[in-house]
């Protein structure tokens, strides 16, 4: 096992690393920007190294920085987190190559799978069904011609994208070269990377992920799946485990199916598989992410499982001691993502010192934040400030237990979305369990 863990990463999620290492006995070392001098995953590391500046590029971003952070203080392995460095290839290999284990994938299975259209080549291969679309486009001409055999709608997607950006909805051919320029040369100055396909638009339609966990000796188990369908902007705002709108024999069938894509790259270490899931149960891989995922705190809820302590066993060689038949999902779980962001001013970003923090309690209430009393939350980075998860025995209950802990919570010197939240919860639509994907458009649009 390791005895040294660099975490490289920041907020809730650099924060619910540590926890997990020190249940097992591992020190760990914090990585911090300039900006984040007072936040709380550097006062509870063992140590600390100054990585650069507040921007992203000069710190968290910084290759160069982390990985000399890892040597000078001796760690023998970095746990990225999610987002920055988490699905970077290169990054990964770096590690490999300076001995220093890489807490995910091998960076061979990260770069299959990160790029969203091999990952969908692979997935057709081993016989999972893909949304429909087809490969990369690389002129208008191609991309045309590509469009009228697919049909509208249709999404024109980044090969490079991800946390909802880079993705873009064409209602008709009018609209299709215009859109066709703009996705490429977005996507461009965003992810460094221009390439772009295309993909039906499926509607309505659920977004349901399986989440695996495989070791190197070539055991996969796979822990239930997540309901992700409340989104804004393709990005996910609550999650709930089980999902409440597909069968027992869907939910075995897209777990057999995440299981032998798993095992068709050669994958090792927590990995999900994205799949959308029509009304009619039929379902189609979306992508893999290759990393913890922010809403994996669902499904350690409803099975009792340590996922971020299995990333680390699992890296450091050790196989998983239970099987497929020692998974049992028990219970409901919800997740709701407090974002620092006024939703009555178009979602604009909030910064600012955080002047009053009450935390809710209780049996199976969880709270995964970095704030405290008095800390400044910075304006560069990410808007997740915490994370609200509740387990209960059905679905009725952990949905009355998640409005109780949204009216404890108090968050006051940033806006939040807690209020958003419980406008979703208090949906109809939602309560039914029968929404889609676009169901934050439909309470949009619902008269208060
Ligand atoms: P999850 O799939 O775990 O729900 P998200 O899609 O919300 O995760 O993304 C997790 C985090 O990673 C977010 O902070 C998001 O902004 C960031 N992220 C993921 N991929 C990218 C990317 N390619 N570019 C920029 N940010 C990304
Ligand atoms: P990201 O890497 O940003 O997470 P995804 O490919 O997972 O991108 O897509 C994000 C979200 O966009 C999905 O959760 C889903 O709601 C929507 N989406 C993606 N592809 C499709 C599609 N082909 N049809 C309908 N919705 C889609
Ligand atoms: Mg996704």
């Amino acid at each position: 096992m390791f005895s040294k863990i660099l975490i490289a990463n920041r907020g809730e999620i650099a924060v619910r690393i540590i926890r997990a290492c020190k249940e097992m006995g591992i020190a760990t070392v914090a990585v911090f920007s300039e900006a984040d001098r007072d936040a709380l995953h550097v006062s509870l590391a063992d140590e600390s190294v100054c990585i650069g500046p507040a921007q992203l590029k000069d710190s968290y971003l910084n290759v160069a920085a982390i990985i000399s952070a890892a040597e000078v203080t001796g760690a023998g392995a970095i746990h990225p987190g999610y987002g920055l460095l988490s699905e970077n290839a290169k990054f990964a290999a770096l590690c490999e190559k300076c001995n220093i284990a890489f807490i995910g994938p091998p960076s061979g299975v990260i770069a299959k799978m990160g790029d969203k259209d091999m990952a969908r080549q692979t997935m057709q291969a081993s016989g999972v069904p893909v949304v429909p679309g087809g490969g990369m486009v690389d002129d208008f001409k191609q991309a045309e011609k590509e469009a009228r055999r697919i049909g509208f709608p249709l999404l024109i997607k980044a090969r490079s994208g991800g946390g909802g950006r880079g993705i873009r909805l064409v209602r008709s051919m009018e609209e299709f070269e215009n859109a066709f320029h703009t996705a490429s040369a977005e996507a461009k100055i965003a992810f460094g990377d221009g390439a772009v396909y295309l993909e039906k638009y499926l509607y309505p339609a659920k977004h349901v992920e399986m989440q695996l966990l495989c070791d190197n000796q070539g055991n996969a188990v796979v822990l239930g799946e997540r309901e992700c369908s409340v989104q804004r902007k393709h990005q996910k705002l609550l999650e709930e485990s089980p999902s409440p709108g597909i069968s027992q024999e869907t939910r075995m069938k897209m777990g057999r199916f995440a299981v032998q894509a798993a095992r068709a790259v050669g994958y090792v270490n927590a990995g999900t598989i994205e799949f959308l899931v029509d009304d009619s149960q039929n379902f189609y891989f979306m992508e893999m992410n290759t990393r913890l995922q922010v809403e994996h705190a669902v499904t350690e809820m409803v099975t009792g499982i340590d996922l971020v302590k299995w990333q680390i066993r699992i890296a450091a060689g050790l196989p998983l001691n239970f099987g497929q038949k020692d998974v049992s999902v028990g219970g409901h779980a919800i997740e709701c993502r407090i974002n620092a962001e006024n939703p009555s001013l178009g979602f604009r970003p909030s910064s600012g010192k955080i002047t009053l923090l009450h935390i809710p309690g209780g049996p199976w209430v969880r709270f995964d934040t970095a704030l405290f009393q008095d800390y400044t939350v910075p304006p560069f980075y990410d808007s997740l400030i915490g994370k609200l998860i509740v387990h209960a025995q059905t679905r009725e209950e952990a949905i009355r237990k998640m409005q109780a802990a949204l009216c404890e919570l108090v968050i006051t010197g940033v806006d939040t979305n807690t209020d958003l939240q419980r406008k979703i919860l208090a949906h109809p639509l939602f309560r039914s369990g029968r929404y889609h994907t676009d169901f934050m458009e439909k309470l949009e649009a619902t008269k208060p």
